[in-house]
């Protein structure tokens, strides 16, 4: 199932678009982080003044593009979108700004891969909505100042710890997105399912629900997936049965967990018995880097209790054990 964002085609993204909420009031979930930000978008408007930069920061498909756009929306300005790797010179970020509208929202997703040099212009622009170019070359070359429309620039990012402390100074505003919880994600899969015109029962709404790793992105990945097996075998209604049915078919994780969580959990049990062990230890075991570990799939199986952070490193629980199907006292289930 694909729900890697850098990895998603074209009809991926159509879709993401179709079902993505254009109102803060569609936006279900982060129930504190929304509160605050109606807060501070009310105020700006009031004074009639750009919106402080906003840092939108937490594992994939949580919701920060989504956020993004609808920050814009609700200030009733113009939103620009690009990413960090997209932005090569400092030029282009010139570009970029000195076409914006008063108050307008500038979006940089991937925030954290900006290049140092363009990162060092974007300061003054976020500070003094001023951005110093050099122009010509050689004995002509000269630097000149242009003067830019107040703007809030929005970043997003999966890595924060990889934002230099400058960077993230100059954020008035930075907002962390937590995994949902089934409850909510029931009630996004259901609006989902009637922006597609599809009937879902209760049941089968939460059964996706619960296997969806706390991330709408999956939720509704996978409702569209279910959509089609209850298509083609059930007359198009999404109830409990099918759901399964599919969820088997899909291979779905009984506890909605991916690739690389079961990998993390296995060479934990399998290479160091159970832990602890340290994070770049892990990281060298799964090939995957120890900070996209520690950000994106580590908090989740935290917090869903298969791992457990100790001062000796991470170790995993009875529960991952019991997920993956060995037995604690031996080790590897041999
Ligand atoms: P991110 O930018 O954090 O990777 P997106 O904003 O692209 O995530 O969201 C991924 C998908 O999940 C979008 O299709 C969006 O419609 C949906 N989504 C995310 N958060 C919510 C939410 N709180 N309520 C409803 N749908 C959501």
């Amino acid at each position: 199932l694909n729900t890697d964002p850098g990895n998603l085609s074209s009809s991926d993204k159509e879709f993401e678009n179709t079902i993505r909420p254009r109102e803060i009031d569609d936006f279900s979930g982060q129930p504190q982080l929304i509160e605050n930000l109606s807060i501070f978008i009310k105020a700006a408007k009031l004074r009639g003044e750009a919106l402080d930069h906003v840092l939108f920061h937490g594992p994939p498909g949580l919701g920060k593009t989504t956020l993004s756009r609808i920050v814009a929306n609700e200030l009733g300005v113009n939103i620009k979108e690009t990413s960090g790797p997209v932005i090569e010179k400092p030029g282009d970020l010139a570009g970029l700004l000195t076409n914006l509208q008063p108050n307008d929202v500038l979006f940089i997703d991937e925030i954290h891969r900006l290049s140092t040099v363009v990162e060092e212009y974007l300061y003054a622009a976020m500070e003094d909505f001023r951005i110093d170019i050099m122009i010509d070359t050689g004995p002509n070359a000269r630097s000149v100042q242009i003067n830019l429309n107040p703007f809030t620039l929005v970043g997003a990012t999966t890595r924060s710890g990889l934002l230099t402390a400058p960077l993230l100074s100059r954020f008035g505003i930075k907002s962390r997105l937590e995994y949902y919880n089934a409850e909510v994600l029931k009630k996004i899969i259901e609006r989902s399912a009637a922006i597609l015109h599809t009937s879902v029962t209760k049941d089968a709404a939460f059964e996706i629900a619960r296997r969806s790793r706390g991330t709408p992105r999956i939720a509704n990945g996978l409702l569209r997936r279910v959509r089609d097996f209850a298509q083609v075998l059930n007359d198009g209604q999404i109830d409990i049965g099918i759901t399964q049915h599919s969820l088997k078919a899909l291979n779905v994780d009984e506890h909605g967990l991916d690739e690389m969580d079961n990998r993390i959990l296995s060479a934990i049990i399998d290479k160091f018995k159970g832990g602890p062990v340290g994070l770049t230890t892990i990281a060298t075991a799964v090939g995957e880097e120890a900070g996209t570990i520690e950000e994106v799939y580590e908090p989740f199986l935290i917090q869903e209790g298969f791992l457990q952070r100790t001062p000796r490193g991470r170790e995993v629980t009875a529960k991952a054990y019991e997920h993956l199907g060995r037995s604690p006292f031996r080790g590897n289930g041999t």
